[in-house]
């Protein structure tokens, strides 16, 4: 039995036929696990959907109402990337439920994942980039409404840049424009870090600087990479970005997003990661909050390896990298 609860529903399943997404992903993490015997059945929590009140805690209503009854323009809808149904719609509101899920037992067990989630461009009026609701930002906003947490603290090293996350959060703030860089690297062929001042959410977003989205709101601290950047150069700027975020923060949660799209053999990426690479990744991350005591949920976001099968053993990893991470407790 794990040390953590995982959360997980046969519902997560995107139904968009045919697509880059490997729709399936999330029932082939499941039935690995427990093939492997990583996890055992007694370790999976079923969620339940997000109620349209926690929806609306990040989304306006004219784009909630939109997507109830089904009435996206079809600029809004060929903006998704995904086919629109009610389907899509109700395995989105599951999917927000399960990060809420898994924050709550994070806050009680020190971690928790969600073998979903991590729609990171949803926007509160809009989703694009195959993201419709933004799970992570609804489980912060739903966990600081009830009282269990104050501040978060996102981690967002999916390929793609976090433009929903820093949308949502980073109006909150009321930021004004980036700050100049704080580690003074810029220009081509190397990374370049910028800072902009948090209120109660803290977004860090390690990405591909030449990739989706074009525009990229600004995050508290964008690590913006160059093109085929690969395990030491990401393990080092991911250090740097996590030290320089404690210096000015202490989260009551951190909420993972641990994308498999850096991985070299991505399909929709453009870095060169490895799968070993992957793995010292989560555990920087799971070593970094454990070393400061706060709890981590996780959420999977993106993976499109030419075998599907890679990103299947990414996200795995990133359970066993939390196991051998964290205590029994
Ligand atoms: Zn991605």
């Amino acid at each position: 039995m794990l040390p953590f609860r995982l959360v997980y529903s046969s519902g997560y399943y995107l139904p968009i036929g045919e697509h880059v997404f490997p729709a399936q992903k999330y029932r082939m993490i499941h039935d690995w696990l427990l093939q492997k015997q990583i996890a055992g059945p007694e370790d999976f929590l079923e969620p339940q959907p997000a109620s349209d009140e926690d929806i609306l805690l990040v989304h306006t209503r004219d784009y909630v109402g939109k997507l109830k009854t089904g009435t996206l323009s079809p600029l809004e809808e060929m903006q998704l990337e995904v086919p629109y149904s009610p389907e899509l719609v109700r395995a989105f509101w599951l999917a927000a439920g399960g990060s809420i899920l898994a924050a709550q037992r994070a806050m009680a067990d020190g971690v928790s994942v969600n073998i979903g989630g991590g729609f990171h461009h949803a926007f509160p009026d809009h989703g694009e980039g195959f993201c419709v609701i933004h799970d992570v930002a609804v489980a912060i906003r739903r966990l600081q409404k009830d009282g269990k947490i104050k501040t978060a603290m996102t981690v967002d090293c999916d390929v793609h840049h976090g433009n929903g996350t820093a949308a949502i959060f980073g109006a909150n703030a009321g930021s004004p424009a980036p700050l100049p860089s704080s580690a003074g690297f810029s220009g081509r062929g190397k990374p370049s870090i910028t800072t902009t001042p948090a209120s109660d959410v803290f977004t860090i977003s390690l990405h591909q600087q030449n990739n989706y989205p074009a525009w990229k709101p600004p995050s508290s601290i964008d690590v913006n990479l160059p093109d085929g950047v690969g395990d030491a150069d990401y393990l080092h700027w991911l250090d740097n970005a996590l030290s320089s975020a404690f210096r000015h923060f202490k989260p009551d949660l951190i909420c993972y997003i641990a994308g498999a799209d850096p991985y070299r053999e991505d399909q929709l990426g453009g870095l060169a990661l490895t799968i070993e690479g992957l793995k010292q990744r989560d555990e920087l991350v799971f070593r970094v909050a454990r070393a400061r005591e706060v709890p981590v949920m996780v959420t999977f976001a993106g993976g499109y390896a030419r075998n599907v099968g890679d990103t299947i053993t990414i996200h795995c990893n990133t359970v066993l990298a939390a196991k051998e991470r964290l205590p029994a407790r």
